[in-house]
């Protein structure tokens, strides 16, 4: 099956977008770095050029990379076994010759920005904001006494109940420290009408990821594969808050919409419809293909198009509380037990999995959790025990014996039986 256009478009818009980046920060522009999970939307209505931590990681792992970037960090006397995925864009800060380096190699920031979820995840910032010329500012990491249930339905419009007034208040307050960090270090001024035209295209651009989400959890067979899903998805989740990035979503969903409507199906011969949990395994993309070609079983889930749809949208007349809202519990709806593990397990049943593969890395959160609730819910998990950059201990035997292995004894002769 060809590719999705909106993936080719996406990843042809990122090359174009950093060679940009990298002419704007050689010309003097600040450059922030900031966590996949950090409310990026202030720098986007600032006009502030930024990277995001992880993303970054997934180019160098995508480019086999990872591993100089690690032997970076252990030369300077730092691990290079914890939270590699958030550690390897440090690496690159220590690079001696980023001529050499994937996409022409990540400019020095000049800010950091990340919650503090974690001991490692805090000391991989300090250490970045003891480099020369960087800054970091850190966002506390606060936790809730009570849960709501299906957090999922109440998010949109219900989020001061979901997440509860004093983690809001909390994320208030350090969102305004951020911006007058940001308007003294870098002499550029917030607007609150511009960001509140932001924040409103990014409702607009998760509820279109939303009806994606929608079209493919009921379509039967997959019209989409998982590796043109993420990169149209993931790729326009970094330019939220841009018209571009709105229209990419749409474009998304047409696509998707018209591929279903003609019947199309990335595995004509479908036997299995399979779950991705954890991020993406991006030293080896083919992995997910592989499945297919052997066994007819489609990977027709990832957490990025469900986080997007689910994870994101906050509407309300205080834009800056809402962008609270969106992050102060954003790693829950990921990660923390029973926020996660409820939302796996309705996601699993509206895509009518047939099995999940759930890749637990070291540094996980709550996997057992997320497991486990599956589990209870009748369908089967196979654990994939190895870390989504660092490929020292997941060779393609191990990957392809482990999860090959599990379909034929667990997952399709249950399907054969159905
Ligand atoms: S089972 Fe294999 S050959 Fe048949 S459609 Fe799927 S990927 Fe293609």
């Amino acid at each position: 099956m060809t590719r999705l256009p909106s993936a080719t478009a996406a990843t042809a818009h990122q090359r174009r977008w950093f060679a940009e980046l990298q002419a704007q920060v050689a010309a003097g522009a600040p450059l922030a770095l900031v966590n996949a999970d950090a409310p990026q939307e202030i720098f986007r209505a600032m006009g502030i050029p930024y990277v995001v931590n992880q993303w970054w990681a997934s180019i160098v792992a995508a480019k086999r990379r990872t591993q100089d970037h690690l032997a970076r960090l252990r030369e300077r006397g730092y691990p290079d076994y914890t939270e590699q995925y958030s550690s390897t864009a440090l690496g690159s800060a220590f690079d001696t010759d980023p001529g050499t380096a994937p996409w022409g190699g990540l400019p020095q920031p000049s800010i950091v920005l990340a919650e503090t979820t974690g001991d490692a995840s805090r000391k991989i910032f300090d250490v970045w904001g003891e480099q020369p010329g960087v800054e970091f500012y850190p966002l506390e990491s606060a936790a809730a006494a009570t849960v709501p249930e299906r957090w999922w339905e109440l998010m949109p419009h219900r989020w001061e109940e979901a997440v509860g007034t004093d983690r809001l208040d909390l994320m208030t307050g350090e969102l305004e420290g951020l911006i007058r960090f940001l308007e003294q270090r870098t002499g550029r001024r917030f607007s609150e009408q511009r960001f509140a035209e932001v924040m409103a295209l990014v409702n607009e651009q998760e509820e279109r990821n939303r009806r994606t989400r929608d079209l493919i959890a009921a379509a039967r067979p997959c019209p989409v594969a998982v590796t043109d899903s993420i990169p149209a998805v993931m790729v326009p989740q970094w330019h939220r808050g841009t018209g571009w990035g709105r229209d990419a979503a749409r474009n998304l969903h047409d696509e998707v919409a018209e591929r279903i409507a003609a019947g199309s199906a990335v595995c004509p011969g479908e036997r299995a419809r399979l779950m991705w949990v954890g991020r993406g395994l991006w030293f080896d993309l083919d992995f997910y293909q592989r499945f297919q070609d052997r066994y007819g079983a489609v990977f027709v889930w990832s957490m990025y198009l469900a986080i997007a749809a689910d994870g994101y949208v906050r509407h309300g007349d205080d834009p800056l509380r809402a962008l609270a809202a969106r992050f102060a519990a954003f790693s829950d709806q990921l990660y923390t037990p029973p926020w996660s593990a409820e939302w796996y397990v309705k996601e699993a049943r509206s895509h009518g999995v047939d099995g999940v593969v759930h890749l637990v890395s070291d540094d996980a959160r709550g996997s057992w959790a997320t497991t486990r609730a599956l589990r209870a819910a009748g369908i089967p998990v196979l654990e994939l025990h190895a870390d989504n950059v660092d490929a020292r201990r997941s060779d393609p035997a191990y990957l392809d014996g482990t999860v090959g292995g599990w379909l034929e004894a667990e997952v399709l002769p249950a399907r054969a039986d159905a």
